[in-house]
C-alpha cells in the first residue's frame, strides 16, 4: 500500500535508522533518501561528487551544507519521490533544517514525522564496532567513531528541538529486538494517521 508520508528518522550513528528506516520505507512504498547512502556510492564509483567528499566522509566531518542540501533538493523532486519519502541522516543541522523547510515549501509540503531512536552512547558504539568488522567501513574506526558521535551530540541533536516544538518528533526507544522496535515505530505513526504493516 502506497501512501504519502515524509518522514525523517533521527538517531546518532549505530542506533539502526538505516535497518528500521529501510522498514517503515518498504512497508509505506516510499524511497528511502540517505545522504550517507549517496556519499558513499559516488565515492566508490569515483565520481566528481565521490571524489570531492571521500576525504570529509572518511574523517567522519560534514560534507559542505550547501553542497548536501543541494543533492536533496535534487532528489526529492524525482518523481518517485512526489508521494513521500523517508530522509535518513539529512538534515543533520539546523542549517540543513533550514534548507530542507525551503526546499519542501517549494513543493507545498512539509515533513509529517520526525522519528528520534533514542539508544544510549554505549549501545551505539558497541553496534558501530560490530559493524566496523562486519562492513569493513573506511569510516568506522574506532577514533572516527566516537569523532561522529559528538558531532551528533553537538550539531545534530538540536535539530529535535525546533522539530519538537513543531509537535512532529516521535521519540522510540531503540533498545530492543528489530521487530519490537518496528512495532513502537508504526504505533507512534499510527497515531498520527500514518498506518503501515510490520513484521511485529
Ligand atoms: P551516514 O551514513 O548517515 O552516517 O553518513 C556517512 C557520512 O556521510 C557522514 O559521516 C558525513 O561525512 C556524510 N553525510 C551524510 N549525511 C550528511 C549530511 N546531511 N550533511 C553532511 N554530511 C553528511
Amino acid at each position: 500500500m502506497t501512501q504519502t508520508a515524509r518522514l525523517l528518522i533521527v538517531g546518532p550513528q549505530g542506533s539502526g535508522k538505516g535497518t528500521q528506516g529501510a522498514r517503515i520505507a518498504e512497508a509505506l512504498g516510499i524511497p528511502t533518501i540517505s545522504t550517507g547512502d549517496v556519499f558513499r556510492a559516488n565515492i566508490s564509483q569515483g565520481t566528481e561528487l565521490g571524489q570531492q567528499v571521500k576525504a570529509i566522509v572518511e574523517a567522519g566531518n560534514l560534507v559542505p551544507d550547501e553542497l548536501t542540501s543541494a543533492l536533496v533538493r535534487d532528489r526529492v523532486a524525482q518523481e518517485d519521490a512526489a508521494g513521500g519519502f523517508l530522509l535518513d541522516g539529512y538534515p543533520r543541522n539546523t542549517a540543513q533544517v533550514a534548507h530542507l523547510d525551503e526546499i519542501l515549501a517549494e513543493q507545498g509540503a512539509s515533513l509529517d514525522a520526525v522519528i528520534e531512536l533514542s539508544v544510549p552512547r554505549a549501545e551505539s558504539i558497541a553496534r558501530l564496532a560490530l559493524r566496523a568488522t562486519e562492513q569493513g567501513r573506511a569510516d568506522d574506526t574506532e577514533e572516527a567513531i566516537a569523532h561522529r558521535l559528538g558531532i551528533y551530540e553537538r550539531e545534530t541533536a538540536p535539530i529535535l528541538s525546533i522539530y519538537g516544538e513543531r509537535g512532529i518528533v516521535d521519540t522510540i526507544d531503540g533498545v530492543g529486538s528489530l521487530d519490537e522496535i518496528s512495532a513502537r515505530i508504526a504505533d507512534a505513526l499510527a497515531v498520527r494517521g500514518i498506518t503501515l504493516a510490520v513484521p511485529r
